[in-house]
């Protein structure tokens, strides 16, 4: 398996490390919307490499939904001619629908941000926190 671009590996929401693993348990619940194994099963990758890891992923998510919502609210004023209260309605239902997506993809992306692709990492069976 070649080394694939990292924010494609990041959509996928695949182990950043061999590109293989899941990051999240399947099938999805609602009480544990970020339930994640404690390592890879495929490379033994750590997905919490420390305390507080995922911190930093909340400014993803903040970045990212900000302006998914204002695109959102863009679309339904300049282009539906849609009241504000109408619009904000459509905000928050869209908003809600999303909330577990940006949560998981905000983890994923920032996993693949700190840890590097390891083309050998199958063959390795030792636990290391970082990819590099
Ligand atoms: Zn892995």
């Amino acid at each position: 398996m070649t080394k694939r671009n990292f924010i494609l590996n990041a959509l996928s929401k695949k182990c950043p490390r061999c590109q293989e693993g899941d990051l999240f348990i399947a099938p999805f619940e609602f009480s544990k919307p970020l339930n994640m194994p404690e390592s890879c099963p495929v490379c033994s990758q750590k997905f919490e490499p420390e305390p507080g890891f995922y911190y930093g992923s909340m400014f993803l998510s903040y970045i990212f939904s900000a302006f998914f919502f204002l695109g959102i609210m863009g679309v339904c004023i300049i282009v539906f001619k849609f009241s504000l209260n109408l619009s904000m309605f459509i905000l928050l239902l869209i908003a809600a629908a999303t909330y577990f997506f940006f949560l998981r993809m905000s983890r994923s992306i920032w996993i693949n941000i700190m840890i590097g692709y390891d083309p050998d990492a199958k063959k390795k069976t030792q636990t290391k926190s970082f990819g590099y």
